[in-house]
């Protein structure tokens, strides 16, 4: 046993914890969870807890069912919604094979294993989230549109909120379980809520986010509201994005940051992005991975007019251009190890795991292969017209599932990062989503054409 597990035992004991549970997520993002027993725990360490694979998303075959949890003592908290005695505590899981050996369908072992690849080169990848989401008075019934709790906008301040004592409970909460929030405010939407965490290394980010999206629906029962991750709930207002900042160290120093350099953006950096921009169009089904997530992404440029509110729909970077789907920030002089960039395509109903795993492979392939960096777009790509586009050369970003799971299929970069079990899964998983979704009669369909058809 080691001092973190053994700190965890003791813990269990000092605060009267009788619940442990078990995360992990499956392939297209959920939390599941089982709980133990403290006597449970010495076992769960050293050999895991066993269950059934086959009965979650993308895990096994039925004939190879058995796999085991193994909790990472390193992220044992305690959970503050369930504070009274007896206290419940969770800790996150490596999902492994009956032999001891890791499973590959497992979201956060695909992570690691790319992790691993980036700090065989040197690098340490850091990310952090600005997470957005909406607040509404309820869950609503039978396909209904959703009521927003509120009709402000962006940044507005309105006293005794629903959601200003939301965001308050919820960042509480979120602190007490040693995540850190940097900046919250209200979003462009009525209801639109945005929360970015401080900055972590990406498997911390991606547990976060786990604990967050949790967190963010407990807070909301216990105000008698509900709160959605869902990319585009409404037609006329824009989208839930979770624009993701992100930068790789080299020990203590930001290998991103270059003085002097254009907008202090050193040689790794510039391939990072072009990496990024080269297979951005292969990694959005795994970064946008619902039919819903493309009414977002092609929703258009305005809050007017039934449109999607600046989320990025061609393929391009830019300095201070909220069309593009790379930004890299202002620079701050004080602040050289903040040199990041910001990818904007990503949606709050992602999973964390695989979609900063494509992020980065697809960084780090930039990187090794020396990709040349493209001009920048300083224009707002939305006002062009499809000539001046081409002209350019940016390309749009799939425009729908059906067309990101075919971009998909045919990239080999995300078929090594993902590793076969989880690619051919995910877009089995896809496919069945999407034609299970354009057999559909919508009531667009009726409203435009019973009457006049
Ligand atoms: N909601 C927008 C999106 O979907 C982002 C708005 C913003 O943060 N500027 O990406
Ligand atoms: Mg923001
Ligand atoms: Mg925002
Ligand atoms: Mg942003």
């Amino acid at each position: 046993m080691d001092r973190q597990q053994e700190f965890v035992l003791r813990t269990l004991e000092e605060r009267d914890i009788r619940f442990i549970r078990l995360w992990f997520t499956d392939v297209l993002g959920f939390l599941k969870s089982v709980a133990v027993a403290p006597a449970e725990l010495e076992g769960a360490f050293t050999e895991g807890i066993g269950f059934d694979g086959s009965s979650i998303q993308g895990f096994a075959r039925v004939h190879e069912a058995d796999m085991l949890a193994k909790p990472d003592p390193s992220t044992f908290q305690v959970l503050p919604w369930r504070a009274e005695a007896p206290g419940v505590a969770r800790m996150f899981c490596d999902i492994l094979m009956p032999d001891g050996t890791p499973s590959f369908a497992d979201p956060r072992y695909v992570l690691k294993r790319t992790l691993g690849k980036a700090a065989d080169l040197g690098f340490t990848f850091y990310t952090h989230p600005e997470v957005e989401f909406f607040l509404f008075k309820g869950l609503p019934q039978d396909g209904r549109a959703p009521e927003p709790v509120d009709q402000a906008g962006y940044f507005d301040h309105t006293p005794h909120s629903t959601a200003h004592d939301f965001r308050r409970n919820a960042i509480t909460m979120l602190e007490s379980m040693g995540i850190s929030v940097e900046y919250s405010h209200h979003e462009g939407a009525p209801g639109q809520q945005e929360i970015d965490l401080r900055y972590a290394d990406a498997l911390t980010t991606a547990d976060n986010i786990m604990t967050f999206r949790l967190v963010m629906k407990e807070v909301a029962l216990e105000q008698g509201v509900w709160a959605s991750f869902m990319p585009k709930p409404f037609t006329e207002f824009p989208g839930s994005g979770m624009h993701t900042h992100m930068s790789l160290f080299e020990g203590d120093r930001n290998a991103f940051y270059e003085p002097g350099a254009e907008y202090q953006l050193s040689k790794v950096g510039r391939s990072f992005i072009a990496g990024l921009l080269r297979h951005a169009p292969e990694i959005t089904a795994v970064c946008n991975q619902w039919v819903n997530s493309y009414k977002r992404l092609w929703g258009g440029p305005g809050y007017d007019a039934g449109q999607g509110g600046e989320a990025p729909s061609y393929v391009c970077w830019g300095h201070n251009n909220r069309s593009a789907l790379i930004r890299v920030p202002m620079y701050k002089p004080t602040k050289g190890h903040s040199t990041r960039i910001e990818f904007r395509s990503l949606d709050s109903a992602c999973n964390p795991y695989l979609a900063f795993a494509a992020i980065l492979g697809a960084g780090l392939k930039g990187i090794e292969e020396g990709y040349e960096l493209p001009a920048g777009a300083e224009d707002d790509v939305w006002a062009l017209t499809p000539a001046e586009r081409r002209v350019l050369g940016i390309q749009p970003l799939p425009q729908s599932l059906d067309e990101a799971i075919r971009t998909m299929e045919r990239s080999e970069l995300l078929a090594d990062v993902l590793g076969e079990h989880v690619f051919d899964f995910f877009l089995r998983n896809k496919r069945a989503e999407w034609e299970d979704y354009r057999r559909q009669v919508t009531e667009y369909e009726l409203k435009r054409y019973i009457e006049v058809l």
